[in-house]
């Protein structure tokens, strides 16, 4: 679950991370009246309460100088669309004099399988270009959580990337109040970009990131009262309705992998990814899936614009092979389907009566023997794809 930003420094308050005092409006109406009983300074920043970053980019984070002021962008920017989310919520904060824009976060590495501290001096809204162009600027540590935020650690971040030495102390004593959020509320990342250095020479956070795992929900009460305020992914909601899974992977992916059962779907998404390819979402058919389910599920997982080919890996039992080919064509018949790739693997019962179907389809479906035989015609299917693209671009 990925907290709003203010709900992500009200946590940062119960540790002692410092953020600008400020207050979340929801409505235009109350807007004028909510801003001045916060008694807050002005210039003040208005920030559009998202689940997702780069909303300074996308015209979601914007500067008041009056109350007046404030109070208008408020009525701008309730109901704003932010890629593809509706802003409910804004946070109104005073503006800090900042000197300095840092990078800081901890997230859970499935690499080190251990907590990953990273950390840049060169942060704020430009961080992926600085990771693209400036890498040398940007340290990961993983930290041993048996040893926990040990001096070395915050030695070798200021080393590595030429952070000025004097906020040492400062940074560490601001790790570590991370770390310990980071445990408490079983997080994957806690990140705070920008970290800045103010006008006075104190860090603080001027945002803030919780994603915090599904599973621990049942133990964190103050976390799941948050849930009424957050948006849920639209295909999540689709799907959850019809009686499937979707689980949004990596937002850059543009392969969609759904099967009956989420044992083979993760097994299917390690050998993608060891291929060094990204999946952007994963569907669990569950069992007995007929043809107009399986085509329901193809649509769904079309509707995300990133994916460009969806792998549907079946192991057929209770679930038909022959279903799952005539759903697999009739999903790829339509309109929207026009230009993706289906690739097609299938074990079990009516297994010869499905390859028939697709081989006289004349559908783009790719029917691939096992997984790894799959992932390899996915494979040679992006490398296609990048060289025409490549042509295209020269
Ligand atoms: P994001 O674009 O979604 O990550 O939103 P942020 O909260 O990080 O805000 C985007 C940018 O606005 C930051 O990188 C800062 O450059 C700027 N910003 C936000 N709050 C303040 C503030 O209080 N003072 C100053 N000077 N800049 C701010
Ligand atoms: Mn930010």
């Amino acid at each position: 679950m990925k907290l709003l930003e203010y709900q992500a420094k009200e946590l940062f308050g119960k540790y002692g991370i410092p953020a600008q005092k400020g207050v979340v409006v929801d409505s235009a109406n109350g807007a004028a009246q909510k801003i001045s009983a916060a008694n807050l300074k002005f210039p003040v920043v208005v920030k559009a309460q998202v689940q997702i970053g780069g909303r300074g980019k996308a015209g979601g984070v914007r500067f008041a100088d009056t109350p007046d002021e404030a109070a208008k962008l408020c009525g701008e920017m309730l109901g704003m669309n932010i890629r593809g989310l509706v802003t409910k919520q804004l946070l109104v904060v005073e503006k800090k004099d900042i000197t300095r824009e840092w990078y800081l976060s901890i997230m859970l590495d499935r690499y080190s399988k251990s907590p990953l501290l990273i950390f840049s001096p060169v942060g704020g809204m430009d961080i992926e270009e600085t990771a693209r162009t400036n890498a040398d600027k940007i340290v990961k540590v993983p930290i041993d959580p048996l040893r926990g935020v040990e001096d070395y650690i915050i030695t070798y971040a200021f080393d590595k990337t030429g952070a000025d030495k004097q906020y040492r102390d400062q940074l560490k004593a601001m790790v570590e109040k991370l770390y310990r959020m980071f445990f408490d509320y079983y997080t994957m990342l806690v990140e705070i970009n920008p970290l800045a250095i103010d006008d006075q020479g104190s860090l603080i956070a001027l945002d803030g990131k919780v994603e915090v795992d599904d599973n621990a929900l049942s133990l964190l009460p103050d976390i799941t009262a948050f849930r009424g305020s957050l948006q849920e992914d639209p295909q999540v909601i689709e799907a959850r309705n019809v009686n499937f899974l979707f689980i949004p992977v990596e937002e850059e992916g543009t392969i969609g992998v759904m099967s009956n059962g989420s044992g083979m779907l993760m097994s299917c998404i390690d050998l993608i990814s060891q291929k060094k390819m990204s999946v952007h979402a994963a569907l669990d058919l569950g069992g007995g899936a007929t043809a107009e389910r399986i085509a329901e599920a193809v649509r769904i997982m079309l509707s995300r614009p990133k994916i460009d080919t969806v792998f549907i890996c079946i192991f057929g039992g209770i679930t038909r092979c022959d279903e799952v080919a005539k759903g697999a064509c009739l999903a790829m018949q339509k309109a929207e389907a026009a230009g993706k790739h289906l690739i097609l693997r299938m074990e079990g019962t009516n297994k010869e009566a499905a390859a028939k179907i697709v081989a006289s389809s004349g559908l783009p479906i790719t029917v691939a023997e096992g997984i790894p035989n799959s992932v390899e015609a996915i494979y040679r299917l992006n490398q296609q794809k990048l060289s025409s693209s490549g042509k295209q671009g020269a």
